[in-house]
């Protein structure tokens, strides 16, 4: 299964604070920001780069740049924000889709309330959101983007649950998934576990 599970010092550090239970909203924000753009470095080291000359100030060069193909990144709301800006900082051309899944907290099942997406035939397409627990939110937003013609869709989250990854695995098999974190379990109420607890209302402060 392509799991590629981030491992850097820093990743861990953020990873960590970002569990504290006593983290509190606006420095949460940071670290989620942090850990996003530790990752959005990690799941974009394939793409493609074309050569351009240049003339440094002691001689000509050919040196590499990004091939003009702007990135798509697609949020699934409402988590899913807190990864966006990253790759909207980092990279000059992303454009930005949005997919709304929310879980019922009942029956934990993703329902669909909006989609919003580019072209995406032909581009990469990074689908963020940061808690992979049943993986039910991230099949549907998957087939939500290949229905709307992605054919190269990468998953990045901050902590996923071995479930989750298995359940992506699936029905989308070959997808790869980026991580800072893979835990142990789900709990009974589909909480990953250690996790971080509702990603979303640490957050929002909800
Ligand atoms: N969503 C969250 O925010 N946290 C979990 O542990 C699982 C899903």
């Amino acid at each position: 299964m392509p799991v590629h599970v981030l491992d850097h010092p820093l990743a861990a550090h953020i990873i960590t604070h970002l569990r504290d239970k006593t983290t509190k909203p606006a420095t949460f924000r940071t670290l989620a920001y942090q850990i996003s753009l530790l990752l959005a470095i990690e799941a974009t080291q394939r793409i493609e780069t074309e050569l351009k000359p240049i003339e440094t100030p002691l001689e000509p060069m050919q040196s590499r740049v990004l091939a003009h193909q702007p990135l798509i990144v697609v949020p699934i709301l409402r988590a899913g924000l807190g990864m966006v800006q990253p790759f909207t900082d980092i990279f000059p051309d992303v454009s930005v889709g949005y997919v709304g899944l929310e879980r019922d907290h009942e029956t934990a099942k993703p329902r669909s309330y909006y989609c919003k997406l580019p072209p995406l035939a032909g581009r990469h397409v990074f689908l963020v959101d940061p808690m992979l627990a049943t993986g039910g939110s991230a099949v549907q937003a998957l087939s939500i983007v290949k229905e709307h013609g992605a054919t190269d869709a990468t998953l990045v989250c901050i902590v996923a649950a071995p479930e989750g990854a298995v359940e992506v695995e699936k029905h989308h098999p070959g997808t790869v998934i980026h991580t800072a974190a893979l835990d142990r379990e789900l709990n009974a109420r589909k909480y990953i576990l250690p996790g971080l607890g509702d990603f979303g209302d640490r957050l929002y402060g909800t």
